[in-house]
């Protein structure tokens, strides 16, 4: 059983994978670029667990010991001895081909190498390492800490033990995975993101407010949250990065980012991360 996970990213998503797997009974050494974001990132896991000891789901001694299994570094060589890594850095392409070729160089040559990308290609990602086999999709859902699915994604290369082992690791970690093969946005994003996407399109268009929008998918949909308060949650940079992957991947016009998506990112409102998205926080 692998031991010590490595997560590259201490972000929305990094944060959440770290407490798993540190709950779950890992060592883990989680890796950002600044001590600031781990810091965050560490200030959101005592937070989440400080509640569960509230709500009497963990005792504080078991918060302390979680707590104290979770080791931050801004080295690479910290994730030298990782028996498993899970990438959750930036939705961007240039940012993760990097960091997969450092992992490459970095971590044993038996170790899997798991990305959380919400939509970039898995083969992409396993074609710049030597480890293609290696390479497997562990999308995890926001929050990591409370929602069940793990989309594993499988790259053209990675293999069968490979997909064997990320499965167990999900399984220990107290999530089903379900299985999906390389096609852009998998299947989690690719239903997601269009009615995400179109919702904004209703606010732009002026058809209904921010309110009305998500009340009526939540009362007449039943989902828990309405769309433009899961696009709050989500963050609007990673729904627009995940949109124009659908865009320019599938050349389907029906994919294109509204632009009023597009004007808030560029405003910085990327939703709760920032304060301010569609809803102020
Ligand atoms: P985020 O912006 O909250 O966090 C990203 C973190 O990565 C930041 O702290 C950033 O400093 C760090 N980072 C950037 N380059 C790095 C590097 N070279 N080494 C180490 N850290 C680096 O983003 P997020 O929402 O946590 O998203 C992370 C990944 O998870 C993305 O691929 C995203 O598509 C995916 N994802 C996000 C959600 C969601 O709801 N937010 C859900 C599922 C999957």
């Amino acid at each position: 059983m692998s031991k010590r996970i490595g997560v590259v990213g201490a972000g929305t998503m990094g944060n959440g994978i770290a407490q798993v797997a540190a709950r779950a009974g890992y060592h883990v050494v989680m890796r950002d670029v600044k001590e600031e974001y781990l810091q965050r990132g560490l200030a959101t896991i005592e937070r989440n667990l400080a509640r569960d000891v509230e709500k009497g789901r963990l005792s504080a001694d078991e918060k302390s010991a979680i707590i104290g299994r979770i080791e931050t570094t801004t080295e690479w060589e910290a994730l030298a001895d990782a028996d498993f890594v899970i990438e959750a850095v930036s939705e961007d392409v240039a940012i993760k081909t990097e960091v997969f070729r450092v992992l490459d160089r970095t971590t044993r040559p038996e170790v899997i190498l798991a990305s959380n990308t919400s939509s970039i290609s898995i083969t992409k990602l396993g074609a710049v390492t030597r480890r293609p086999d290696k390479v497997i999709g562990m999308h995890f859902m926001n929050p990591v800490p409370v929602m069940k699915l793990v989309e594993i994604v499988r790259g053209l290369a990675t293999s069968d033990e490979t997909c064997a082992q990320t499965r167990a690791l999900a399984e220990e970690f107290g999530k089903t995975p379900l299985e999906c093969g390389d096609s852009p946005g998998f299947v989690s994003n690719r239903v997601l993101m269009p009615m995400i996407n179109e919702a904004i399109f209703a606010l732009q268009e002026g058809v209904a407010t921010r309110e009305a929008i998500d009340g009526i998918m939540k009362l007449g949909m039943n989902h828990p949250m309405g769309p433009l308060t899961l696009a709050d949650l989500i963050g609007l940079d990673v729904c627009l990065a995940i949109l124009n992957v659908l865009y320019q991947e599938m050349g389907d016009p029906k994919y294109r980012p509204c632009p009023l998506l597009k004007r808030y990112v560029d405003a910085g409102w990327l939703g709760r991360k920032t304060g301010r998205g569609f809803y102020e926080y």
